[in-house]
């Protein structure tokens, strides 16, 4: 069996929201599906360790924005790899609150989707709610991102272009420190570099340039502190 045939399905990326109370949350997902459309029903599925589980478990509502191409990496990144139990995600976003109650997310979005829950699918890791539609809109006619060009492009766009070998041996030799991404916790080892990244073993933190993204969660270098 080659498990990398799931890889070959194609997947768009989407913010999905819902609320608990008073508590709104939203979170990066690959798995929206329609299911049916007379009705028309939609599916996701959701991991049951995450907060927005909680909520759509909760209020039985769920939005989903659907993310245009040029949505910045950080913001996959944002909504992906932090929890809404330890941050606001939907603070500094532009969303509104749909007729379900549910936030839904403005941002880089083209059209967003509101279901009413009307059946949950224990699947082990993750309950696929299946919901029915209850609002819909179109908000731009951009391209939907798709899972397969959020990974082509968070590599296409770092630069390839390694520190050359000269200038680093006119460098005085310091002792170079390793960098971790606030969003995903991914350590940044300069002894190894990042060769997904074009980064060549031995480039210290500081010399990467500003395009570079975390290779894991695609978070802007300004994300990284120091260790
Ligand atoms: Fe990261």
């Amino acid at each position: 069996m080659n498990l990398n045939a799931l890889r070959k399905i194609s997947y768009g990326l989407y913010i999905i929201g819902s609320y608990k109370g008073d508590k709104i949350n939203g979170q990066v997902a690959n798995t929206v599906t329609q299911i049916t459309s007379e009705p028309p029903t939609v599916a996701v599925s959701i991991n049951k360790g995450n907060l927005t589980h909680d909520f759509i478990k909760s209020s039985r509502v769920f939005s989903a924005s659907i993310l245009s191409e040029a949505t910045p990496l950080a913001f996959v990144g944002d909504f992906g790899f932090k929890s809404g139990r330890d941050v606001d995600k939907l603070k500094s976003v532009n969303h509104k609150t749909g007729q379900t109650g549910a936030p839904i997310v403005l941002d880089n979005a083209n059209a967003y989707l509101e279901a009413e829950v009307i059946q949950d699918v224990d699947a082990g890791t993750h309950t696929i709610f299946i919901g029915k539609l209850v609002a819909a809109e179109i908000l731009n006619e951009e391209p939907s991102i798709t899972y397969e060009y959020y990974q082509r492009v968070k590599r296409g766009t770092t630069p390839k272009t390694a520190p050359s070998y000269i200038a680093k041996e006119k460098e005085a030799p310091v002792k170079m420190s390793k960098y971790e991404c606030t969003v995903c916790g991914y350590i940044y080892d300069p002894e190894k570099g990042d060769s997904d990244g074009g980064i060549a073993p031995g480039t210290p933190f500081e010399k990467i340039p500003d395009t570079w993204v975390c290779p894991v969660c695609g978070a802007a270098k300004s994300e990284f502190k120091k260790l």
